[in-house]
């Protein structure tokens, strides 16, 4: 059946809202868009500093945290690659950096098998 009204518009990534500061009050340790460096310490983000907030925040739901990784994944993707096409971070660079470090991973290779 079709549906009446508009059709639903496809979601867009997660915003960058996560980690929260800490300790509180200080500048978070949250991407600048769409440079995708740390508004705190100036490094690509995810700096180590944002990596071990992350780590603590979620936990308790690192499935969570995992697609909240891939979103930004795209988005900085999307990002980074518009503004320097040429000569900016290959995609398994950023994988690395936003994806792999993260739990629920498998490593990018497939260990040998059958060695045994
Ligand atoms: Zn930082």
């Amino acid at each position: 059946m079709i549906p009446s009204g508009p059709l639903p518009v496809p979601r867009l990534g997660p915003y960058p809202d996560r980690p929260r500061p800490y300790p509180p009050g200080h500048p978070p340790h949250l991407p600048i868009r769409p440079l995708w460096v740390c508004r705190a310490c100036g490094l690509p983000w995810p700096c180590a500093e944002a990596r071990l907030l992350l780590k603590v925040e979620y936990d308790a739901s690192p499935v969570d945290l995992a697609i909240y990784l891939s979103g930004l994944y795209h988005e900085a993707t999307h990002d980074l690659f518009r503004l320097n096409p040429h000569d900016g971070p290959t995609p398994r660079e950023l994988f690395e950096r936003f994806v792999a470090w993260g739990p629920y991973r498998r490593g990018l290779v497939d260990p040998p098998t059958g060695d045994r």
